[in-house]
Protein backbone atom coordinates (compact mmCIF):
# COMPACT_ATOMS: atom_id res chain seq x y z
CA UNK A 1 0.00 0.00 0.00
CA UNK A 2 1.58 2.76 -0.77
CA UNK A 3 2.27 5.67 1.72
CA UNK A 4 0.17 8.94 2.06
CA UNK A 5 2.62 11.89 1.27
CA UNK A 6 -0.23 14.16 3.40
CA UNK A 7 0.50 11.69 6.14
CA UNK A 8 4.05 12.81 7.06
CA UNK A 9 5.00 15.71 9.16
CA UNK A 10 7.42 18.20 7.48
CA UNK A 11 10.33 16.15 8.65
CA UNK A 12 9.31 12.88 8.14
CA UNK A 13 8.81 14.18 4.74
CA UNK A 14 12.18 15.61 4.68
CA UNK A 15 13.88 11.95 5.97
CA UNK A 16 12.07 10.68 3.34
CA UNK A 17 13.53 12.63 0.24
CA UNK A 18 17.26 12.43 2.12
CA UNK A 19 16.45 8.64 2.16
CA UNK A 20 15.89 8.39 -1.18
CA UNK A 21 19.10 10.45 -2.22
CA UNK A 22 17.37 14.02 -3.00
CA UNK A 23 18.90 16.92 -1.05
CA UNK A 24 16.78 18.15 2.21
CA UNK A 25 15.82 21.98 -0.30
CA UNK A 26 13.60 19.55 -1.91
CA UNK A 27 11.33 18.65 0.68
CA UNK A 28 10.68 22.15 1.28
CA UNK A 29 9.63 22.75 -2.53
CA UNK A 30 7.53 19.75 -2.24
CA UNK A 31 5.83 20.72 1.01
CA UNK A 32 5.09 23.87 -0.53
CA UNK A 33 2.77 22.40 -3.26
CA UNK A 34 1.36 19.78 -0.73
CA UNK A 35 0.42 22.26 2.41
CA UNK A 36 0.85 25.96 1.19
CA UNK A 37 -0.42 25.95 -1.98
CA UNK A 38 -2.87 22.53 -1.20
CA UNK A 39 -2.18 21.42 -5.22
CA UNK A 40 -4.70 18.79 -6.14
CA UNK A 41 -1.89 17.56 -8.94
CA UNK A 42 2.00 17.68 -8.64
CA UNK A 43 2.31 16.69 -12.64
CA UNK A 44 0.89 20.28 -13.41
CA UNK A 45 3.77 21.82 -11.36
CA UNK A 46 6.67 23.40 -13.95
CA UNK A 47 8.75 24.59 -11.45
CA UNK A 48 10.22 21.08 -10.13
CA UNK A 49 13.50 20.95 -9.95
CA UNK A 50 14.99 18.07 -12.49
CA UNK A 51 15.57 15.59 -9.04
CA UNK A 52 12.16 16.21 -7.71
CA UNK A 53 10.43 15.68 -10.47
CA UNK A 54 12.27 12.56 -11.59
CA UNK A 55 11.75 10.90 -8.34
CA UNK A 56 8.24 12.08 -7.95
CA UNK A 57 7.95 10.34 -12.04
CA UNK A 58 9.29 7.33 -10.36
CA UNK A 59 7.72 6.71 -6.81
CA UNK A 60 3.85 8.85 -7.12
CA UNK A 61 1.63 5.50 -7.43
CA UNK A 62 3.87 3.00 -6.64
CA UNK A 63 5.15 4.32 -3.42
CA UNK A 64 3.68 7.02 -2.42
CA UNK A 65 0.43 9.09 -3.07
CA UNK A 66 -1.81 11.76 -1.90
CA UNK A 67 -5.09 12.59 -0.64
CA UNK A 68 -6.82 14.79 -2.62
CA UNK A 69 -10.70 13.82 -2.14
CA UNK A 70 -13.41 13.86 -4.93
CA UNK A 71 -16.60 15.58 -4.13
CA UNK A 72 -18.96 13.01 -4.18
CA UNK A 73 -22.15 15.41 -3.24
CA UNK A 74 -22.42 19.23 -2.66
CA UNK A 75 -24.78 21.37 -1.55
CA UNK A 76 -24.68 25.20 -0.40
CA UNK A 77 -27.64 26.99 1.90
CA UNK A 78 -30.04 29.39 1.02
CA UNK A 79 -27.94 32.36 2.38
CA UNK A 80 -24.53 30.49 0.55
CA UNK A 81 -22.97 31.10 3.91
CA UNK A 82 -22.51 27.28 4.87
CA UNK A 83 -21.18 24.75 1.84
CA UNK A 84 -21.54 21.12 2.60
CA UNK A 85 -19.97 18.41 1.26
CA UNK A 86 -19.36 14.52 0.65
CA UNK A 87 -15.96 13.89 -0.07
CA UNK A 88 -14.96 10.30 -1.32
CA UNK A 89 -12.08 8.79 0.34
CA UNK A 90 -9.51 6.61 -1.78
CA UNK A 91 -11.47 2.53 -1.00
CA UNK A 92 -14.73 4.89 -1.43
CA UNK A 93 -15.96 5.61 1.98
CA UNK A 94 -17.58 8.92 2.05
CA UNK A 95 -17.18 11.65 4.45
CA UNK A 96 -18.65 15.07 5.46
CA UNK A 97 -17.13 18.44 5.73
CA UNK A 98 -18.36 21.78 6.04
CA UNK A 99 -17.67 25.40 5.02
CA UNK A 100 -19.25 27.58 7.45
CA UNK A 101 -18.90 31.56 6.79
CA UNK A 102 -19.31 34.17 9.51
CA UNK A 103 -18.55 37.97 9.08
CA UNK A 104 -15.15 38.53 8.64
CA UNK A 105 -14.20 34.42 9.30
CA UNK A 106 -14.43 30.99 7.90
CA UNK A 107 -14.66 28.16 9.42
CA UNK A 108 -14.49 24.39 8.46
CA UNK A 109 -15.81 21.21 10.45
CA UNK A 110 -14.22 18.10 9.38
CA UNK A 111 -14.34 14.62 9.76
CA UNK A 112 -11.96 12.05 11.92
CA UNK A 113 -13.98 8.63 11.41
CA UNK A 114 -15.96 7.08 8.81
CA UNK A 115 -19.15 6.64 10.89
CA UNK A 116 -18.41 6.54 14.64
CA UNK A 117 -18.79 4.17 17.19
CA UNK A 118 -20.51 6.36 20.12
CA UNK A 119 -23.81 5.65 18.89
CA UNK A 120 -25.36 9.20 20.24
CA UNK A 121 -29.48 8.78 20.05
CA UNK A 122 -29.44 11.99 18.02
CA UNK A 123 -26.93 12.07 15.96
CA UNK A 124 -27.20 10.62 12.02
CA UNK A 125 -23.61 9.63 12.00
CA UNK A 126 -24.08 7.57 15.34
CA UNK A 127 -27.13 5.86 13.94
CA UNK A 128 -25.21 4.68 11.50
CA UNK A 129 -22.54 2.71 13.24
CA UNK A 130 -18.30 2.97 12.83
CA UNK A 131 -16.39 1.92 9.71
CA UNK A 132 -12.72 3.03 10.39
CA UNK A 133 -10.65 5.77 11.28
CA UNK A 134 -9.12 8.17 9.27
CA UNK A 135 -5.35 8.47 8.90
CA UNK A 136 -4.02 12.00 9.20
CA UNK A 137 -3.87 12.83 5.46
CA UNK A 138 -7.54 12.15 4.82
CA UNK A 139 -7.73 15.04 8.04
CA UNK A 140 -5.68 17.31 6.17
CA UNK A 141 -7.06 16.76 2.86
CA UNK A 142 -10.61 17.88 4.04
CA UNK A 143 -8.82 21.36 5.09
CA UNK A 144 -7.40 21.34 1.76
CA UNK A 145 -10.58 21.22 0.48
CA UNK A 146 -12.08 23.60 2.62
CA UNK A 147 -9.12 26.05 1.71
CA UNK A 148 -9.54 25.70 -2.32
CA UNK A 149 -13.09 26.56 -1.87
CA UNK A 150 -12.09 29.97 -0.42
CA UNK A 151 -9.26 30.26 -2.41
CA UNK A 152 -11.33 30.33 -4.96
CA UNK A 153 -13.35 34.00 -4.07
CA UNK A 154 -10.11 35.15 -2.49
CA UNK A 155 -11.31 33.96 1.00
CA UNK A 156 -8.93 31.88 3.55
CA UNK A 157 -10.21 29.36 5.92
CA UNK A 158 -9.21 31.00 9.69
CA UNK A 159 -10.66 28.67 12.02
CA UNK A 160 -11.33 24.87 12.06
CA UNK A 161 -14.22 22.55 14.34
CA UNK A 162 -13.04 19.02 14.73
CA UNK A 163 -16.62 18.02 15.08
CA UNK A 164 -17.60 16.50 11.56
CA UNK A 165 -18.16 12.77 11.30
CA UNK A 166 -16.57 10.69 14.04
CA UNK A 167 -15.37 11.25 17.87
CA UNK A 168 -11.66 12.83 17.46
CA UNK A 169 -10.84 11.47 20.73
CA UNK A 170 -10.83 7.54 19.81
CA UNK A 171 -8.65 8.38 16.97
CA UNK A 172 -6.11 10.50 19.08
CA UNK A 173 -3.11 9.68 17.77
CA UNK A 174 -4.34 10.43 13.73
CA UNK A 175 -5.86 13.54 15.07
CA UNK A 176 -2.98 14.94 16.75
CA UNK A 177 -0.71 14.41 14.02
CA UNK A 178 -2.70 16.42 11.47
CA UNK A 179 -3.22 18.99 13.75
CA UNK A 180 0.18 18.91 13.63
CA UNK A 181 0.49 19.24 9.78
CA UNK A 182 -2.61 22.11 9.64
CA UNK A 183 -0.99 24.24 12.47
CA UNK A 184 2.38 24.49 10.80
CA UNK A 185 3.39 27.83 9.70
CA UNK A 186 4.98 26.73 6.61
CA UNK A 187 1.59 25.54 5.60
CA UNK A 188 -1.75 25.58 5.72
CA UNK A 189 -0.59 27.60 9.00
CA UNK A 190 -3.94 27.19 11.25
CA UNK A 191 -2.97 28.56 14.78
CA UNK A 192 -3.82 25.57 17.40
CA UNK A 193 -5.62 28.60 19.38
CA UNK A 194 -7.86 28.71 16.23
CA UNK A 195 -8.62 24.90 16.01
CA UNK A 196 -10.92 23.01 18.42
CA UNK A 197 -11.36 19.44 19.14
CA UNK A 198 -15.14 18.46 20.31
CA UNK A 199 -15.39 15.11 21.87
CA UNK A 200 -18.77 13.33 23.85
CA UNK A 201 -16.38 12.82 26.80
CA UNK A 202 -13.62 10.41 25.90
CA UNK A 203 -11.78 11.01 29.46
CA UNK A 204 -8.45 9.04 28.27
CA UNK A 205 -8.11 11.38 25.95
CA UNK A 206 -8.87 14.62 27.82
CA UNK A 207 -6.48 13.39 30.24
CA UNK A 208 -3.55 13.02 27.62
CA UNK A 209 -4.17 16.64 26.27
CA UNK A 210 -3.80 17.76 29.82
CA UNK A 211 -0.73 15.52 30.42
CA UNK A 212 0.66 17.43 27.03
CA UNK A 213 -0.51 20.57 27.75
CA UNK A 214 -2.18 20.27 24.46
CA UNK A 215 -3.33 23.91 22.73
CA UNK A 216 -5.96 23.19 21.05
CA UNK A 217 -9.43 24.07 22.33
CA UNK A 218 -11.39 21.40 23.97
CA UNK A 219 -14.81 21.28 23.88
CA UNK A 220 -17.13 18.55 25.69
CA UNK A 221 -20.68 17.54 24.41
CA UNK A 222 -22.86 17.27 28.07
CA UNK A 223 -26.42 17.05 27.05
CA UNK A 224 -27.76 15.59 30.30
CA UNK A 225 -26.32 16.42 33.93
CA UNK A 226 -27.30 13.04 35.50
CA UNK A 227 -25.60 9.75 34.80
CA UNK A 228 -28.90 8.46 33.84
CA UNK A 229 -30.22 11.20 31.82
CA UNK A 230 -27.04 11.53 29.91
CA UNK A 231 -25.92 7.52 29.47
CA UNK A 232 -30.07 7.94 27.44
CA UNK A 233 -28.41 10.34 25.17
CA UNK A 234 -24.89 9.68 25.11
CA UNK A 235 -23.88 5.62 25.22
CA UNK A 236 -20.49 6.04 25.82
CA UNK A 237 -21.50 7.78 29.02
CA UNK A 238 -21.79 3.94 30.17
CA UNK A 239 -17.87 3.58 29.64
CA UNK A 240 -17.10 6.91 30.63
CA UNK A 241 -19.20 7.86 33.39
CA UNK A 242 -20.30 11.77 33.84
CA UNK A 243 -18.85 11.75 37.15
CA UNK A 244 -15.40 10.52 35.93
CA UNK A 245 -15.85 13.05 32.67
CA UNK A 246 -16.00 15.99 35.15
CA UNK A 247 -12.91 14.70 37.33
CA UNK A 248 -10.94 14.84 34.06
CA UNK A 249 -12.13 18.06 33.18
CA UNK A 250 -11.21 19.59 36.77
CA UNK A 251 -7.92 17.92 36.07
CA UNK A 252 -7.76 19.27 32.52
CA UNK A 253 -8.27 22.76 33.65
CA UNK A 254 -6.05 22.61 36.37
CA UNK A 255 -2.90 21.60 34.57
CA UNK A 256 -3.66 23.60 30.97
CA UNK A 257 -5.20 26.75 32.96
CA UNK A 258 -7.68 26.86 30.05
CA UNK A 259 -11.40 27.27 29.92
CA UNK A 260 -13.62 23.99 28.20
CA UNK A 261 -16.50 24.69 26.40
CA UNK A 262 -19.43 22.59 27.21
CA UNK A 263 -21.90 22.10 24.35
CA UNK A 264 -25.47 21.06 25.18
CA UNK A 265 -28.06 20.21 22.55
CA UNK A 266 -31.32 21.57 23.56
CA UNK A 267 -34.32 18.96 22.88
CA UNK A 268 -37.63 19.83 24.11
CA UNK A 269 -39.05 18.37 27.43
CA UNK A 270 -35.32 15.99 27.93
CA UNK A 271 -32.73 18.51 28.49
CA UNK A 272 -33.88 21.92 28.10
CA UNK A 273 -36.49 23.10 31.37
CA UNK A 274 -34.77 25.34 34.24
CA UNK A 275 -34.44 22.24 36.25
CA UNK A 276 -31.69 21.30 33.92
CA UNK A 277 -30.19 24.52 33.75
CA UNK A 278 -29.54 24.95 37.21
CA UNK A 279 -28.42 21.16 37.69
CA UNK A 280 -25.75 22.03 35.07
CA UNK A 281 -24.98 25.24 36.10
CA UNK A 282 -23.73 23.07 39.84
CA UNK A 283 -22.31 20.38 37.86
CA UNK A 284 -19.69 23.20 36.00
CA UNK A 285 -19.32 24.72 39.73
CA UNK A 286 -15.66 25.81 39.83
CA UNK A 287 -14.88 24.65 36.51
CA UNK A 288 -13.53 27.59 34.04
CA UNK A 289 -16.36 26.41 31.49
CA UNK A 290 -18.29 28.72 29.06
CA UNK A 291 -21.48 26.92 27.29
CA UNK A 292 -22.75 26.41 24.22
CA UNK A 293 -25.94 25.84 23.41
CA UNK A 294 -27.49 24.50 20.36
CA UNK A 295 -30.49 23.79 18.53
CA UNK A 296 -31.38 20.15 18.13
CA UNK A 297 -30.84 19.13 14.19
CA UNK A 298 -34.21 16.97 14.33
CA UNK A 299 -32.79 13.37 12.62
CA UNK A 300 -35.16 10.78 10.86
CA UNK A 301 -33.59 8.11 13.61
CA UNK A 302 -34.28 10.01 16.95
CA UNK A 303 -37.83 11.40 18.26
CA UNK A 304 -36.25 14.38 20.17
CA UNK A 305 -37.68 17.48 18.59
CA UNK A 306 -35.93 20.86 19.24
CA UNK A 307 -37.02 23.40 21.90
CA UNK A 308 -39.13 26.21 21.98
CA UNK A 309 -37.66 29.47 21.76
CA UNK A 310 -38.38 30.10 25.22
CA UNK A 311 -37.38 27.06 26.60
CA UNK A 312 -33.77 28.13 25.51
CA UNK A 313 -33.83 31.57 26.95
CA UNK A 314 -34.78 30.53 30.24
CA UNK A 315 -32.26 27.94 30.20
CA UNK A 316 -29.38 30.23 29.01
CA UNK A 317 -30.46 33.08 31.91
CA UNK A 318 -30.43 30.51 34.51
CA UNK A 319 -26.88 29.38 33.11
CA UNK A 320 -25.56 32.80 33.19
CA UNK A 321 -26.53 34.15 36.68
CA UNK A 322 -24.23 31.84 38.64
CA UNK A 323 -21.50 33.80 36.49
CA UNK A 324 -20.92 30.69 33.44
CA UNK A 325 -20.53 32.28 30.21
CA UNK A 326 -23.21 30.99 27.93
CA UNK A 327 -24.16 30.97 24.30
CA UNK A 328 -26.92 30.49 21.88
CA UNK A 329 -25.36 28.70 19.24
CA UNK A 330 -26.19 29.71 15.42
CA UNK A 331 -27.26 27.00 13.69
CA UNK A 332 -25.40 27.13 10.48
CA UNK A 333 -26.93 25.75 7.33
CA UNK A 334 -30.26 23.88 8.75
CA UNK A 335 -31.51 24.33 5.09
CA UNK A 336 -28.47 21.97 3.90
CA UNK A 337 -28.93 19.08 6.24
CA UNK A 338 -25.43 20.71 8.62
CA UNK A 339 -25.69 18.67 11.74
CA UNK A 340 -23.05 15.72 10.98
CA UNK A 341 -24.20 12.72 9.28
CA UNK A 342 -27.09 14.07 7.83
CA UNK A 343 -26.02 14.57 4.27
CA UNK A 344 -24.43 11.18 4.16
CA UNK A 345 -28.05 9.82 6.08
CA UNK A 346 -29.86 11.67 3.60
CA UNK A 347 -28.26 10.49 0.56
CA UNK A 348 -28.92 6.83 2.06
CA UNK A 349 -32.68 7.61 2.49
CA UNK A 350 -32.86 8.75 -1.18
CA UNK A 351 -31.40 4.90 -2.09
CA UNK A 352 -28.24 6.62 -3.60
CA UNK A 353 -25.09 4.58 -3.69
CA UNK A 354 -23.74 4.84 -0.70
CA UNK A 355 -20.22 3.26 1.06
CA UNK A 356 -21.63 3.17 4.78
S1 LIG B 1 -22.34 13.22 18.11
FE1 LIG B 1 -20.18 12.90 17.56
S2 LIG B 1 -19.52 11.32 19.01
FE2 LIG B 1 -21.76 11.24 19.01
S3 LIG B 1 -22.29 9.68 17.45
FE3 LIG B 1 -22.27 11.70 16.44
S4 LIG B 1 -20.25 11.85 15.56
FE4 LIG B 1 -20.15 10.27 17.12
Amino acid sequence: MPTSLHDLTFDELRELIVRDGLRPAHSATLWNALHFRADTDLNQRTDFLPPLRKWLDAKMGTEYHTDVLAIASEIFSGDDLTRKYLLKLQDGQEIETVVMGYPGRHTACVSTQAGCAMGCVFCATGQMGFVRHLRPGEIVAQVHHARRILRESGERLRNLVLMGMGEPLHNYDNVMKALGIISDTRGANIGPSKISISTVGVVPGILRMAEENSRYNLAVSLHGSTEAERAALIPANQRWPLSELIAACRTYCEKTERKIFFAWTLIAGVNDTPEHARRLAALLSGIKAHVNLIPLNETAGYEGRESVETAGEVFHRIVQEVGIPCTVRQRRGIDVAAGCGQLKAEKRRRGEKSTL
